[in-house]
């Protein structure tokens, strides 16, 4: 309720639209209370009379009410309207989704005719049709429903077509359910929200073409108050009774912008790719990362190992930050949570704003507080990130303590609950053990529990799965991505294996020598990469389809040392594709494609 008590004030004009269908429904079903006269009765004494007292917006050439003609009138428009848009959508959501899942040629056919209708505007069609079948209201209602079913049938039949491929819906095919069965349970439910966005947003449209239609006399006839045919017969009056064809044309406008108003309030809503959503309106950047440089002292020298790195994580978001060994994504981690030796010394660049605060001008006492309370971590060996000596339960206990100021018998249960989450099968015995009596999978979930326990907005992963066997990692991987969405924490996840990228994160930001060479959507990154580097990685991926012989890809050479000079672009010397500028000028980070943002010059 407070979510959509949000929107409505963050919106004024959805505001402004609701009231708008509030009021012509009331006025639509209060009619025979609101109307002054009987809106068909003619009265041959009264005609042409301009608006006053005994009738508020005048009368027509047949003596009757305007006013009492309008009132009644809207009746038969959201009538119109509303039975237009659920003929159109329920036929259209039940064909798109068959022929979507079908798909073969029964979809090729059907959307070639679905094509061939909507090659045509759509009133020019609605007219052929209407007058084809004779003009009448429900003629021209069906007329119009006919012509609007192709955009459901696209629209649904698009989201069919992706998600069918989901993994709960082939697992459902796999159990034997019926087509009818997998389209009505699985897919239709997560069409729900773009139809919804169409009926509000096509409820306008369709009052106007049939109005459309009711004025060119395929419509409602007379003496239905109906407001298009009201129009058509007040032209011939237009010059001398102004009023005639002021007050329907009024009432048409008003609805019509009512509806599309609510209908782009529902878009904002529902649609996730709406700029104007207001989840998006506040959703800056949780974690913003920008031209971070890190100086650390190696030996008499100090060497830089972070130059200019910049990146963001929204709410909610789980971003990869891949690269080999020696690229800085650890040191890029320890920054943030300043664990870096030193503290937050060896940052000499840039700032970390987390929530909109720059977490390098807090002090060591602020920055304790932010640790496992608003951003956690989870390390690659939980052996040792979990403290021999002491049990499972107290280790669990005492971060939860450290940050809330309850008592230690709800921490107790808090620390239960929190490996209950986290799928561990018994966790009392857990809870008792101690961490050597437990398996490394079981370890890591211990890590997951106490990092996830204090409800973090951000949770850093650095390599969670490379000390675990690999029939485990999925398990875990999983389980991290479930316990984050749950908890609606963000998640950066340091790997260098590109496969559990694809597994779980949104974004991924690829690193090379200190520095971001590439960072976009996972799909968009991993399937067109544009960085030499970035394909190289790809190429190193094992294939592990049966009978597939292809010599296993390495990147020559290696990460260059902390200490060397280079010129132009970090990459140079393990380059295939390098050119003259490589050596001489370095690339900046520019965007590519939307967010998909690439360092080179090729
Ligand atoms: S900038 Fe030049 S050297 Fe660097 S990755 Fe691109 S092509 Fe290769």
């Amino acid at each position: 309720m407070e979510f959509y008590r949000y929107v409505l004030m963050k919106n004024p004009l959805t505001l402004v639209g609701c009231c708008i269908v509030f009021l012509m429904a009331a006025v639509a079903i209060l009619a025979p209370v609101l109307a002054t006269h009987d809106p068909v009765a003619i009265n041959m004494t009264e005609k042409l009379k301009a608006p006053g007292a005994g009738h508020f917006f005048g009368t027509d050439e047949m003596g009757r009410d305007i006013f009492s003609r309008i009132i009644y009138g809207s009746r038969y428009s959201l009538g119109v309207g509303i039975s237009i848009v659920l003929v159109a959508a329920l036929v259209g959501t039940a064909l798109g989704s068959t022929v979507g899942y079908i798909g073969g040629r029964t979809d090729q056919i059907a959307m070639g005719i679905m094509d061939v209708i909507l090659s045509f505007p759509s009133l020019v069609l609605a007219m052929a049709l209407a007058a084809a079948l004779g003009p009448s209201l429900f003629n021209a209602m069906l007329a119009v429903s006919l012509v609007k079913i192709p955009v459901y049938v696209r629209l649904v039949r698009g989201q069919v077509l992706s998600l069918k491929e989901k993994q709960y819906v082939k697992a459902a095919r796999s159990f034997g359910s019926s087509t009818g069965w997998v389209i009505c349970k699985h897919i239709l439910p997560n069409c729900t929200s773009p139809v919804l966005i169409q009926v509000t947003l096509g409820i306008g449209e369709a009052i106007l073409i049939a109005a459309s239609l009711s004025f060119i006399g395929l419509g409602a006839q007379p003496p239905a108050p109906e407001w298009g045919a009201m129009i058509n017969t007040a032209r011939t009056y237009i010059l001398d009774q102004w009023w005639y064809a002021t007050f329907p044309g009024l009432s048409i406008f008003i609805t019509v912008m009512g509806f599309n108003l609510l209908g782009d309030g529902v878009r904002d809503i529902l649609d996730p790719r709406s700029k104007n959503k207001p989840g998006a309106i506040k959703m800056t950047a949780l974690l913003s990362v920008k031209n971070l440089t890190v100086d650390l002292p190696t030996g008499r020298k100090t060497a830089r190992v972070l130059h200019g790195v910049s990146f963001d994580i929204k709410p909610g978001e789980v971003l990869g930050l891949v690269g080999e060994s020696g690229s800085g994504k650890s040191v890029t981690a320890l920054s943030i949570l300043q664990l870096l030796p030193g503290g937050k010394g060896g940052i000499s660049g840039g700032s970390i704003c987390f929530k909109e605060q720059n977490l390098i001008d807090k002090t060591p006492q602020e920055m304790r507080k932010i640790r496992g309370k608003d951003i956690s971590m989870i390390f690659q060996e939980p052996m040792t990130s979990l403290n021999p000596a002491f049990t499972i339960g107290k280790q669990i206990m005492d971060v939860i303590l450290a940050h809330n100021n309850i008592s230690k018998r709800e921490a107790k249960e808090h620390a239960l609950d929190m490996l209950g989450r986290v799928q561990i099968p018994d966790p009392a015995r857990t809870f008792a053990s101690y961490p050597h009596q437990l398996s490394g999978g079981m370890r890591q979930r211990v890590m997951i529990a106490g990092a996830l326990s204090c409800g973090p907005g951000l949770l850093i992963a650095d390599e969670p799965t490379t000390a675990l066997d690999v029939t485990i990692q999925a398990q875990v991987l999983r389980l991290i991505k479930e316990a984050t969405m749950q908890a609606g924490a963000s998640v950066l996840l340091i790997t260098h294996d590109l496969g559990v990228v694809a597994q779980i994160c949104a974004r991924v930001a690829v690193m090379y020598a200190g520095e971001i060479v590439e960072i976009g959507d996972v799909n968009e990154t991993l399937l067109s990469p544009r960085h030499p580097y970035t394909r190289a990685l790809l190429e190193t991926v094992p294939e592990l389809t049966p009978g597939y012989r292809k010599k296993l890809a390495s990147i020559p050479g290696s990460v260059p040392d902390v200490f060397a000079r280079i010129s132009g672009c970090r990459f140079n010397d393990r380059c295939s594709v390098k050119k003259d500028i490589c050596l001489a000028q370095k690339p900046q980070l520019v965007c590519v494609n939307g967010n998909h943002k690439v360092a080179c010059w090729t």
